[in-house]
């Protein structure tokens, strides 16, 4: 057996094989793809198969293709400026001013079905605040752009609070760009806000999931349990009455799809919404990471999703007008753009290498608690001694944020001979059991992120089937002249 280290696929117009020592993908002929396959299973080349594909196959040898090297360790090379990062490169500081909130959406990470924290009445004092703030600004000098978000519970219930924080972080970080950003139920935005907002520039991230029976089955006030839905579009009309401006250049919305619902009556919906129409609209899948319970998604749900899928891709090749896509996917795209781009030719892996998905923990998103505790980011749960990377008086805990870096480690044997390792996107929080970090854990998720990366790759090959124009990195050996 040959043991190339490869993975082939097809698509319903070709045969392809990735190469992951060349992270390239080769077009081939029927005939070479079985030659391979076979060669996969034994030594024994079937000489039935035709003389020039043989032929083709010995030459991709001779070019460095089908070579069976792996890998020999996980170790991510940005430990070795890791310091460096955590002292002058941080992006952005998320402030969790309040534990508390107005509302009790039912798949929120604070509601008892996950494994985290539940809402309390817990609140950040402004002298934690302030060091937040200052510890962004000093440890992002080699930044021109930083980030403070506001996150909550709801942070709208502490206006007040934002308003210092704001003034502070204005004040402290002249000389540097600064962005703003709050995510909000936008249950509580009133003109007053919105006018405080708009002089600032604060970009404002909405939830809102669907029309009224998609969005209200979830997001509830935590008085009374009535729906949400409506006093969201009321307060949508004023801002889009008094401030359509900044309606459209700083305001974008984000649905979480929940895949038990069927997904068209949530993209008609936001189809017909005049009010997005220049807005950005995002979405997301409900939470998986620390859910009790999983999630399965409806017959319906899929269908549709693939559907839309099919139209965006119809309308990459130029044979549907995009106002026909959906909003919700059109990220999708830019997933696929981005694996592609990252198909970047190489002559070999290195012995050392680190699978994709960690994030540089403290440094593109850092999270800080009510109490002043960092995280990696606002998606980890509050509650896991693991994730706990640090505190804004003591600073960071290097060891701690280099072991999340190296999340790979732990599943070294599997990674090292994993094909999907370049396009992976596990994080330490896939391993987190809370108080400890486990190999267990982690590969439960990777037989999902070896088909949602093979389907990437699948897409992206199907696009240029039908003459989108992407060629880099992909070659058809079916055609070549030896
Ligand atoms: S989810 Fe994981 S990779 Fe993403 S920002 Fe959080 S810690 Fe980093
Ligand atoms: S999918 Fe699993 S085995 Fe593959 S690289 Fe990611 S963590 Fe490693």
């Amino acid at each position: 057996m040959l043991d190339p280290f490869i993975h082939l696929f097809t698509t319903p117009g070709g045969y392809y094989l990735y190469d992951i020592n060349k992270n390239a993908i080769l077009r081939l002929t029927e005939d070479q793809y079985k030659i391979i396959e076979d060669t996969q299973k034994s030594d024994q080349d079937d000489l039935t198969y035709n003389k020039q594909a043989i032929e083709s196959i010995n030459h991709l040898r001779e070019l460095g293709f089908l070579s069976p090297k792996r890998p020999k360790e996980m170790y991510n090379p940005i430990s070795e400026t890791l310091k460096y990062h955590l002292n002058n490169k941080i992006k952005m500081i998320t402030l969790q001013i309040t534990r508390q909130c107005n509302l009790r959406c039912k798949y929120c990470v604070y509601s008892g079905n996950y494994e985290n924290r539940g809402h309390e009445n817990a609140k950040m004092s402004f002298e934690t605040a302030k060091k937040g703030i200052d510890f962004l600004i000093e440890h992002s000098k080699d930044n021109e752009r930083i980030f403070l978000a506001f996150y909550g519970g709801e942070p709208l219930l502490e206006f007040d609070f934002i308003k210092k924080c704001i003034e502070y972080y204005e004040e402290k970080g002249e000389g540097k760009e600064t962005h703003i950003t709050i995510t909000t139920n936008a249950t509580l935005l009133t003109e007053e806000i919105i006018d405080y907002f708009q002089k600032y520039g604060v970009y404002l991230l909405i939830s809102l999931d669907g029309p009224s029976e998609v969005h209200n089955k979830n997001r509830i006030f935590s008085h009374g349990g009535k729906g949400t839905f409506e006093k969201v579009m009321e307060n949508m009309e004023m801002i889009m009455i008094k401030f359509p401006d900044y309606l459209k250049d700083c305001v974008s919305f984000n649905a979480v799809l929940d895949p038990e619902n069927d997904f068209s009556c949530v993209n008609n919906f936001f189809a017909d919404f005049d009010m997005i129409k220049e807005s950005q609209l995002m979405s997301t899948e409900i939470s998986d990471i620390y859910s009790k319970d999983q999630k399965k998604a409806s017959d319906a749900y899929i269908s549709n999703l693939r559907y839309e899928y099919f139209k965006l891709f119809l309308s990459k090749v130029g044979c549907l007008d995009k106002k026909y896509t959906s909003k919700l996917i059109w990220r999708y795209y830019g997933k696929l753009i981005d694996t592609y781009t990252r198909l970047e030719m190489t002559k070999e892996l290195p012995d050392k290498i680190h699978h994709g998905g960690p994030c540089i923990p403290g440094v593109q998103r850092l999270f800080m608690d009510v109490n002043g505790d960092f995280y990696p980011c606002e998606r980890v749960s509050e509650t896991s001694t693991q994730m706990r990377i640090g505190n804004v008086d003591t600073g960071f805990d290097v060891d701690k944020v280099e072991t999340l870096l190296n999340i790979g480690k732990i599943s070294e044997k599997q990674c090292v001979n994993c094909w999907a390792l370049r396009f992976c996107n596990l994080c330490a929080a896939a391993a987190d059991e809370l108080d400890k970090l486990t190999m267990k854990k982690k590969i439960t998720n990777c037989n999902a992120v070896r088909y949602s990366v093979e389907n990437l790759l699948k897409d992206i090959c199907t696009l240029r089937e039908f003459g989108e124009e992407l060629n880099s990195n992909i070659m058809d050996v079916a055609d070549w002249k030896i």
